[in-house]
């Protein structure tokens, strides 16, 4: 009997010094199999107790027991440290720096362009205009014809425009958008018509074969020159400043009667002359006029009860002005490097 409990306090005292010296899960579980387990340390004793005098089995189960609860108390507590270590470790090993700095994706811009026509429609729709858009690809009748643009004149040659065939271009400017929308509305009309025009040209610095224009067109009751003199003066006090003054030179264009062509003070120096404005103190803005009443017969409205007035800026010369962009060709050659700048 003695031999018995002699193993069992042995068994206990090892199975406590294992325990304690484990460090992981696989460990304590190997530990668990070697002392508890069916193939066991424990049941190896227990099987010697049929050697044992029924008085003396009720005394050895009971320390066998003990030991049984002692190794699996300190298995279990064992267990706790060992978890609660490994935590404590990946919370070491996947510690992240939130205070690093983070990989900025690069943003998108707006087109130097786009930044234009986005700041004319934020102006005139100040002032009461609608924003239409028309085709590009046209019929003569609305880019030439209807706008008093008769057979026989320069714009309509094939050397200043493309032709589609004996009736369609690609539309020289946006004033077509105005004959579709007189065309489609009734006056009271206020619009203005941004939008890609196409000319015969060679490309140069100042010359691009494709380009940007705004049309503008206002028609109406007792609509008169004064108005458009007012429009633009707002226009472009609102686009360069309070202090730019406006210049009207007479012109000609066959869809306005009187037309003019209208000049800008020079923003950079205020009217004095420099290397921007070459010496001149003014800088050419826009064409201008009073709707020719043709026009307004061509399109159904009775030029004796309503008159108007349209004006058009090339929106390339407007950035071009803005940014000191000295060639066309940046807006159209989407180089990164240029277009990153705005
Ligand atoms: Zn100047």
């Amino acid at each position: 009997m003695s031999n018995i409990r002699e193993k069992l306090a042995a068994l206990k005292t090892s199975a406590t010094d294992i325990i304690a010296a484990a460090t992981d899960v696989k460990s304590l579980e190997e530990a668990r199999l070697r002392f508890l387990g069916k193939k066991g340390a424990l049941t190896a004793i227990l099987k010697q107790m049929g050697t044992l005098s029924a008085e003396e089995r009720p005394q050895i189960g009971a320390v066998a027991n003990r030991a049984r609860e002692h190794i699996e108390a300190a298995l279990s507590d064992r267990l706790k440290d060992v978890k609660a270590a490994a935590l404590q470790q990946s919370l070491k090993d996947e510690r992240l720096d939130v205070t690093l700095p983070g990989k900025a994706l690069p943003q998108g811009h707006f087109h130097p362009l786009n930044i234009v026509v986005e700041d004319l429609k934020e102006i005139f729709h100040g002032m009461g205009y609608t924003v239409v858009d028309g085709p590009e690809v046209e019929c003569v009748k609305y880019v030439f014809d209807m706008l008093n643009t008769h057979e026989g004149h320069p714009a309509r040659e094939p050397s200043d425009t493309f032709y589609i065939d004996d009736d369609t271009v690609l539309r020289t400017q946006t004033s077509s958008v105005q004959i579709r929308t007189m065309l489609e509305t009734k006056p009271p009309i206020a619009i203005i018509s941004p939008g890609r025009v196409y000319r015969v040209d060679e490309s140069d610095a100042t010359h691009s074969p494709v380009f940007h224009q705004c049309e503008g067109l206002v028609v109406g009751e007792d609509i008169t020159f004064a108005d458009l003199k007012g429009t633009l003066e707002t226009f472009m006090k609102k686009l360069y400043g309070d202090s730019v003054r406006l210049r009207f030179r007479p012109h000609h264009f066959p869809y306005t009667e009187p037309s003019a062509e209208v000049d800008l003070s020079c923003f950079k120096c205020g009217g004095e002359g420099c290397s921007f404005c070459k010496g001149e103190g003014w800088l050419e803005m826009l064409g201008s006029g009073v709707v020719h009443p043709d026009v307004l017969r061509n399109c159904g409205i009775d030029p004796n009860k309503y008159t108007g007035f349209a004006f058009g800026i090339g929106l390339e010369r407007i950035a071009m002005m803005r940014y000191a962009v000295d060639d066309i060709r940046l807006f159209y050659e989407n180089d990164v490097r240029f277009l990153s700048q705005f």
